[in-house]
């Protein structure tokens, strides 16, 4: 009998093929029962980095003092209807430190005097915008100037037909709600002088902290057939993608250089959001933009899970260096159908407002319109305003200042806009349940993970992980490629899986993956693709990805898969797909091939594990447990079971940690729920105790733990550098505050 130490510092190569793998360990056997638990029973845990010196206040630009964002996003109608004081006062009784208040470019919300900038039809020459900015500062809340520069009326057109974005046959392309709009063309001189002049205009009227652009950058990379963009590269290629890079940093450049024409520390920020999916290039962006903002208001249809604005945190926290993020929360019903001045079910939103928390980012709430004096429906408010007054208790500890992690997960943002997978039409779905593949599983199995740019692989960006793991990052320059090497060649772990590194940043195809020479992989053949039955694996030997199969030598392949050339002593060997149907021919034509189902390496300090097929996203559209087992065995074999931070308990939850000015903030959202991927929530499901264990740096004292959201005070432990804790309960959210000295 061999245990799984002497088992790990052997090898694979020492064991002989094993048909009944019970026999072998009974151990290995009992391990087969749920899916997986967090936690594996020997993990370790990584000392923590050395604390990071104090903050020093006058360093800190205001923006990132702000803890809480409000708007009431105003609508022509508003002028006539909204109470200015009752607008101010709820915001400021709330706590928000900063408000949105409509400029726009749509309709002007004071009077305007530039050319095509329309009063709109209730504004009868009133200065709301003036009255509602002075109101807000007065209570001592700062104003953002909101501009929207994507929609333009009828006679601009006339005026200026340049300014419109062109189909394909010349037509204007209108707003498909409201036909009287068209749509205003990012590369056209409406961007270059009349969104200037806008600007210039409240410079000289007002008093405002900073501008904003809603609806631009645009969230998806337009199609536009106009003049000026028929000579662009065509869309939707990686080169229309350098074009439209270059046009939004110019503009944002030159928008945020008119800003500060009024005062040194004012400051102009775009509409962002779409977490992974974002159009322009984040890590530019990063570099860019002082203010996130998370334009990510709520589920959507197409976008159910519970977790789409921790995803959005996670991409913030990627590029942004510790610059501000807020994340947008839609005080009103998001979703397939859309009620913009209704209120959200409290247990959704409240939901939203946690995950923007845990995953650093700054609450912000947001409702539409303002009839009646502030809303016909007026429920939002308390909703919003309990949650600022809790988190304002506690701002020290809810402000992280960076990330507790050891995985990091390779966010391909030209994988995400360029790949289309194969022959599946959807590419946004397909790359979507590939990332939700592995996001669910690492959520599974309550791994601390970071998010990292494919434009941010360089040493320093990737010292602090154990293991970067590529789910399919299909596209992946040469560079990409030498620097991926170079973090193994370091003493770093990767996974990879199907099509990861076959692409060049231009897309063209690789005769293998930049990657192979890493694996020691040779392509045997292109895609194959399921027809009834997918392949299976054939266990050929113990391996620690294999723990807890027992009683089957098969276990289920992915949909899709590239054959790979045989390798020496292969873990899982490809049992050919077949038919489903008729059953009569459901069986394999072959029962044994030489083809690798999964390549496992070792060299020093690092271990390698690439997947041939697209398991992330097969596990993500079954649901089938076994490729859940396997991925989360494969990424404790490849931390070597070491953990940042162990959280151990029962439910599904997605944790994060911190390391804050007062000590450290473990976040744990409670997502047991029977809403978490779909629809909303409606209730609470607790949970019973999660014991968290962290090694904090030497020499590191502990004063307190509380409980931040249950408000009362965790006993601990502290055992050399070992600090050990429970949580009793959690309902939809607890961030456990360690206070050290
Ligand atoms: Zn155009």
């Amino acid at each position: 009998m061999i245990d799984r130490r002497t088992f790990l510092k052997t090898g694979a190569a020492a064991l002989p093929l094993a048909a009944t793998l019970e026999s072998l360990d009974p151990a290995f056997a009992l391990a087969a029962g749920p899916a997986v638990t967090a936690g594996g029973s020997t993990s370790k845990l990584v000392p923590l980095p050395a604390r990071l010196g104090p903050l020093d206040p006058a360093d800190e630009p205001w923006q990132r003092k702000v803890r809480r964002v409000g708007q009431t996003n105003m609508t022509e109608h508003d002028p006539a209807v909204m109470n200015v004081e009752e607008w101010a006062d709820y915001w400021h009784s709330a706590g928000a430190d900063i408000v949105f208040v409509s400029v726009t470019c749509i309709l002007a919300f004071y009077p305007s005097k530039v050319k095509f900038h329309r009063h709109g039809k209730f504004l009868h020459n009133r200065d709301f915008f003036g009255e509602c900015a002075a109101a807000a500062k007065k209570r001592g809340m700062r104003v953002v100037a909101r501009m929207s520069p994507d929609l333009n009326w009828g006679d601009a057109l006339q005026a200026h037909p340049e300014w419109a974005m062109r189909l394909a046959d010349g037509s204007p392309l209108f707003s498909s709600q409201d036909p009287r709009l068209f749509k205003t063309c990012m590369f056209s001189t409406y961007m270059d002088d009349f969104v200037p002049a806008v600007m210039r205009e409240v410079n000289s009227l007002y008093d405002v902290d900073c501008f904003y652009t809603n609806a631009w950058p645009p969230g998806g990379l337009p199609e536009c057939h106009c003049a000026i963009c028929s000579k662009l590269p065509p869309a939707g290629t990686p080169a229309y993608w350098g074009a439209f890079n270059d046009r939004v940093f110019d503009l944002w450049k030159k928008y945020d250089a008119i800003a500060k024409e009024k005062k040194s520390d004012n400051f102009y920020f775009g509409n962002l959001g779409g977490n992974v999916h974002a159009s322009p290039n984040l890590a530019r962006m990063g570099k860019t933009a002082v203010w996130f903002q998370a334009d990510n208001q709520g589920r959507s249809y197409y976008d159910p899970e519970v977790w789409g604005c921790t995803i959005q945190g996670r991409a913030c926290n990627a590029v942004l260096d510790g610059k501000f993020a807020a994340n947008v929360t839609g005080a009103y019903s998001t979703g397939a159908v859309v009620w913009r001045n209704g209120s959200k079910t409290p247990d959704e939103a409240r939901m939203w407002l946690n995950e923007t928390l845990a995953s650093g980012m700054a609450p912000y709430w947001h409702f539409v319109g303002a009839e009646d004096g502030l809303g016909e429906d007026r429920r939002w408010q308390k909703t919003g305003a309990d949650y600022f007054h809790w988190a304002a208790k506690h701002d020290a500890h809810l402000r992280g200042r960076r990330t507790i992690a050891n995985i990091g997960v390779v966010m391909g943002q030209s994988t995400q806009l360029f790949y289309k997978g194969p022959a599946v039409a959807h590419s946004r779905a397909y790359t979507r349940e590939t990332t939700y593949g592995l996001y669910g599983a690492l959520l599974k199995g309550r791994y601390a993970f970071d998010f990292v740019h494919e434009d941010r692989l360089e040493p320093e960006d990737l010292r602090k992980y154990r293991v970067l793991l590529l789910p399919n990052i299909a596209v992946l320059s040469d560079r990409q490629c030498r620097q991926i090497g170079d973090y193994v060649q370091s003493g770093g772990s990767i996974m990879a899986s199907f099509e990861t590194g076959l692409y060049d940043e231009n897309l063209k195809k690789r005769p293998e993956s930049g990657l192979a020479g890493l694996f020691g992989i040779h392509s045997a053949a292109g895609v194959v693709g399921a027809n009834g039955n997918a392949y299976y694996g054939r266990i050929e030997r113990r391996h620690p990805v294999l723990e807890g199969f027992a009683n089957t030598n098969w276990l289920p392949g992915t949909q899709n898969r590239l054959p790979l050339q045989p390798i020496q002593e292969p873990v899982l060997t490809v049992v050919p797909g077949f038919v489903a149907y008729p059953p009569e021919l459901a069986y394999p034509p072959v029962s044994h091939t030489d083809e690798p189902a999964v390549v496992l390496r070792e060299s020093g300090s690092s271990r390698m594990a690439y997947f041939p097929g697209d398991i992330e996203r097969t596990y993500w559209i079954t649901g089938h447990g076994d490729l859940l087992r396997l991925l989360d065995n494969t990424i404790r074999w490849l931390t070597a079971e070491e953990r940042a931070v162990d959280v151990r308990g029962d439910g599904m939850v997605e944790l994060f940690a911190w390391e804050t000015a007062p000590g450290y903030a473990v976040h744990l959202l409670n997502y047991t729920n029977p809403n978490s991927h779909h629809g909303w929530m409606h209730s609470v499901y607790p949970l019973g105790p999660q014991t968290v264990s962290m090694k904090l740096p030497a020499g590191v004292k502990v004063k307190s733990v509380e409980l931040l959201r249950s408000d009362r005070v965790a006993p601990f432990h502290l055992t050399g550098e070992s600090l050990v804790f429970t949580i009793p309960s959690v309902e939809d959210y607890e961030v456990a505050a360690v206070t050290t000295a």
